[in-house]
């Protein structure tokens, strides 16, 4: 029997974990060892650990870009949003037999879609025309529950779910597996060598067993990735762009049964089975705003909440290609897969699938290279 491929992955987040997934699932047994490398004590705890739960193929455009030419910059920035919008399509169809495998009855029985809303109608037409022209179909919807009495767009082939509990049911299904989780293994370095990179805990770390050499190593580590090439003299151009979450318990009043956004304030409203997350925004300093910018929308909801559960910020790891990065590096058998910004919940299950593609068969997907 050939030896099995023994394949690192760096962080235990959404993208980390389903790199895990893909990998397992495309490969017959005993094909290939899985060892995650995780900084943290457990999984999910970087930025996926509070995010507003919005599997959202509607939100597909950038929201960043760095091209100074403009002429260039509108083909770039439509190509890459065409190219995450079909594979939010795709990542969508994937969590959706995911959540059945791993039998999640509370994202299977949550109602389909998700809520943008704006200032005013014209607003809210004028937006509707141009998620028609993307490809994204959305109905305007006022009511006094689902929209605070706002203008909005619903967009049907949205979805949501909580991605800490996915997260935490995927680690439970790769342990199950055989896939080997190593915790507070922050001091990690990574050796590339002739035959493979060769992968060492930091000295202070009781001996730990660990292959020679890894076959190949994923970096998935968020908004820390950039770091991690870094220290293996390439360089990833990503943005750490700060959110928040707050948490609070679910009030005994009518309540959206689906998030709502608000795009001027790039937040969300998110009720869960025993919470509701408030959560969201662009770099601001603290969670002020975004409390603020909810008392204004939804006064009598916002009124009747009790103290926070849980005040969360995390890092959104920003491309600044407005696309992620999923793809080989110009050091052999080092991927990369990050760059996700407000997306990483909607597409990964997409990106694990493609990354295992590109490890196990060789292709290539253009739309997402790195070329560091
Ligand atoms: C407020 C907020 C709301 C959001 N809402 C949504 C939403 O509704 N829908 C959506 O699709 N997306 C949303 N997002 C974005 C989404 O949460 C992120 O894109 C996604 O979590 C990124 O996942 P990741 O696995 O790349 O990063 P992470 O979850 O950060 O995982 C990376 C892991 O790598 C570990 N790590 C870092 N350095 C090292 C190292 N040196 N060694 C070992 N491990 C390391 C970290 O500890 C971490 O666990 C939101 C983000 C924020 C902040």
């Amino acid at each position: 029997m050939p030896k099995p491929l023994n394949i690192a992955i760096i962080g235990a987040g959404l993208i980390g974990l389903s790199c895990a997934d893909s990998l397992m699932r495309a490969s017959g047994a005993g094909q290939i060892k899985i060892t995650v490398f995780e900084r943290r004590a457990a999984p999910m705890r970087g930025t996926s650990f509070c995010n507003s739960g919005m599997i959202h193929p509607s939100q597909s455009q950038s929201w960043a870009n760095d091209d100074k030419r403009p002429d260039r910059a509108d083909a770039l920035t439509r190509a890459a949003n065409h190219a995450v919008f079909d594979l939010a399509l795709q990542s969508r169809a994937l969590l959706q037999d995911n959540f059945k495998r791993l039998n999640l009855v509370d994202i299977l029985e949550r109602p389909k879609g998700c809520l943008q809303i704006y200032s005013d109608i014209q607003a809210a037409q004028q937006a509707q025309k141009n998620f028609d022209n993307f490809g994204v179909q959305s109905s305007i919807l006022i009511d006094s529950v689902t929209t605070f009495g706002h203008p909005a767009l619903m967009f049907p082939d949205d979805m949501s779910g909580n991605a800490r509990l996915y997260g935490e049911a995927l680690t439970d299904s790769l342990v199950s597996r055989g896939a080997i989780f190593i915790y507070e293994a922050e001091g990690l370095h990574l050796l590339p060598q002739n035959n493979g990179i060769v992968a060492r805990l930091s000295p202070e770390r009781p001996a730990m067993h660990l292959p020679p050499y890894f076959d190949h190593v994923i970096i998935a580590a968020g908004p820390q990735s950039s770091a991690i090439m870094a220290r293996l003299g390439l360089s990833l151009q990503l943005e750490p762009i700060k959110g928040y979450a707050v948490n609070y318990a679910r009030p005994d009043m009518d309540l959206p049964d689906v998030p709502v956004m608000d795009a001027a304030s790039r937040s969300a409203l998110t009720v869960f089975k025993d919470h509701i997350r408030v959560s969201g925004t662009w770099d601001k300093p603290d969670e002020t705003y975004l409390l603020d910018r909810w008392r204004d929308i939804a006064p009598h909801l916002m009124e009747a909440l009790g103290p926070p559960l849980l005040t969360w910020t995390g890092l959104r790891p920003v491309s600044r290609a407005g696309r992620p990065y999923i793809s080989a590096s110009s050091i052999p058998n080092l991927w990369v897969n990050t760059g996700h910004g407000h997306l990483g919940w909607t597409l990964c299950a997409g990106s694990g699938e493609l990354m295992a593609r590109m490890v196990l068969r060789g292709e290539a997907d253009k739309r997402f290279i790195y070329a560091g």
